[in-house]
């Protein structure tokens, strides 16, 4: 589900094939003179449509391998521009699109995907950022949990444990003894 350069991609292929267009027109002057001065024929065959096909290469490049688009950027950046003295500046079209795309691939950054469980629906009545933060008692100040306790804790000073007629257990609180009725603390 990763974002693709897409933009950037788009017109650096279109700019590959004006470039290539434009190399084609070279190669074709080249073959000519090929007849004449082979050397000089071949080179500008060669350099005429290799422009293009770097263009092309390096946008394709830049899809497939989105980690690498700085460097397939400035590829295409750099033989876009080269197509001036190579291949007619792809008819300056090739030209335009390529420094455009190959400067897209160079800036293109991909768009990080959002925490799946806060878009879908908004799980558990949260917004888009989630949960709020667990409280935090400020310093100086007891946790909730151990207030709780202490205040919980019940005071048995006053009620004597045990029945002083029959000694039995007493639980805290009781005015008589449950088991032979003897008034506590008398
Ligand atoms: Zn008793």
């Amino acid at each position: 589900m990763a974002e693709k350069p897409t933009a950037a991609f788009v017109l650096s292929l279109i700019s590959g094939i004006f470039i290539l267009l434009g190399g084609a027109v070279i190669a074709a002057i080249g073959a000519t003179i090929f007849a004449f001065v082979p050397a000089l024929g071949l080179v500008l065959g060669v350099i005429g449509l290799a422009s293009g096909v770097l263009v092309l290469v390096g946008a394709i490049m830049l899809y497939m391998h989105t980690e690498q688009h700085v460097t397939w950027g400035i590829i295409i950046l750099v033989f876009s521009i080269l197509s001036i003295f190579t291949s007619l500046g792809g008819f300056l079209i090739g030209l335009i699109l390529g420094i455009i795309g190959g400067a897209l691939g160079i800036a293109w950054k991909p768009q990080p995907m959002p925490f799946p469980g806060y878009v879908a629906g908004y799980p558990a009545g949260f917004g888009p950022y989630g949960p709020p933060p667990t409280p935090v008692a400020p310093s100086g100040y007891a946790t909730p949990t151990t207030v709780g306790v202490s205040a919980s804790t019940p005071t048995t000073a006053e009620v004597p444990a045990f029945c002083k007629n029959c000694g039995a257990a007493l639980p805290p609180g009781v005015q008589f003894c449950p088991s032979c009725g003897t008034k506590v603390g008398v």
